[in-house]
């Protein structure tokens, strides 16, 4: 297990290194391949032995090589992030073939809730991939382990929130963005796997967090009412702390007397 953790954090290094990178170029409508990361400053292209996660950016004290440039600290922050991230989440999943699908599904909504924090989009560029890959490998997995309810439960879980978020962007498209409609099909998928507790958990605790930010946020004059919120951001952390913590809190609460 110890082992699976350290590749884990190794693994999400270099993804979250990655994901910067999709963060950056995939609203912009860039190739996430070409050309190679390059400074912002003076478009020197960034050598390998400076592109190591976390390390280089220390290394080279939070500056460009070329020209001296400040690095904004976002870049490792993502990084440690999703090292962090895939850590608890393989702490959580277990050594499973499913694992993969949870890293997949922490990796697209960490580079999801970044872009629609800054950009108040949630692009199809990565939210279709990866319900293609994350349906893949639940697929797998059924198929292994013979476990075709889970993925049937998931499935229908996932079509229940789209069809639920459909009908609310129908009714008020101005309060739900067609890009949280195409999202909650991967959540339903990913939290429909883990159980139909864990959906509604993680749908009531996305609201819940959104609810409380969005009043601060409106009670502090950060923004105003009728500003939009980046309601995509609140969707991927419920669902995340859901995957992380939410079998425990409903195994707790199946054991609660109910009589
Ligand atoms: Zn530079």
């Amino acid at each position: 297990m110890t082992l699976l953790l350290i590749y884990c954090v190794v693994l999400g290094l270099a993804i979250g290194s990655f994901l910067n990178v999709v963060i950056y170029r995939v609203p912009r409508r860039l190739s996430v391949v070409r050309p190679r990361s390059a400074c912002p400053n003076c478009a020197q292209p960034i050598a390998s032995r400076d592109n190591i996660p976390v390390v280089s950016w220390i290394a080279l004290r939070a500056k460009c090589r070329n020209c001296r440039a400040p690095i904004s600290p976002r870049y490792p922050l993502v990084e440690l992030a999703t090292g962090v991230l895939f850590a608890l989440t393989a702490w959580r999943v277990g050594p499973h073939v499913d694992l993969i699908a949870f890293l997949l599904v922490d990796a697209a909504l960490l580079a999801l809730a970044l872009i629609d924090l800054e950009m108040l989009v949630l692009p199809r560029a990565i939210v279709y991939p990866s319900l293609i890959a994350v349906t893949a490998v639940l697929i797998v997995a059924a198929t292994l382990d013979d476990q075709w309810h889970r993925l049937f439960v998931a499935a229908l879980c996932s079509m229940a929130w789209f069809a639920l978020f459909f009908i609310m962007n129908l009714v008020s498209p101005r309060s739900l963005g067609f890009g949280d409609v195409r999202l909650s099909l991967l959540l339903g998928l990913a939290l429909g796997w883990l159980g139909v507790g864990e959906v509604v958990l993680g749908f009531f605790l996305s609201n819940l967090i959104g609810a409380v930010v969005g009043v601060t946020l409106i009670a502090t004059k950060r923004i105003r009412r009728d500003q939009p919120i980046p309601y995509g951001v609140f969707l991927a952390i419920g669902t995340i702390v859901t995957v992380l913590v939410g079998p425990i809190l409903l195994s707790h609460w199946h054991h609660w007397p109910t009589t």
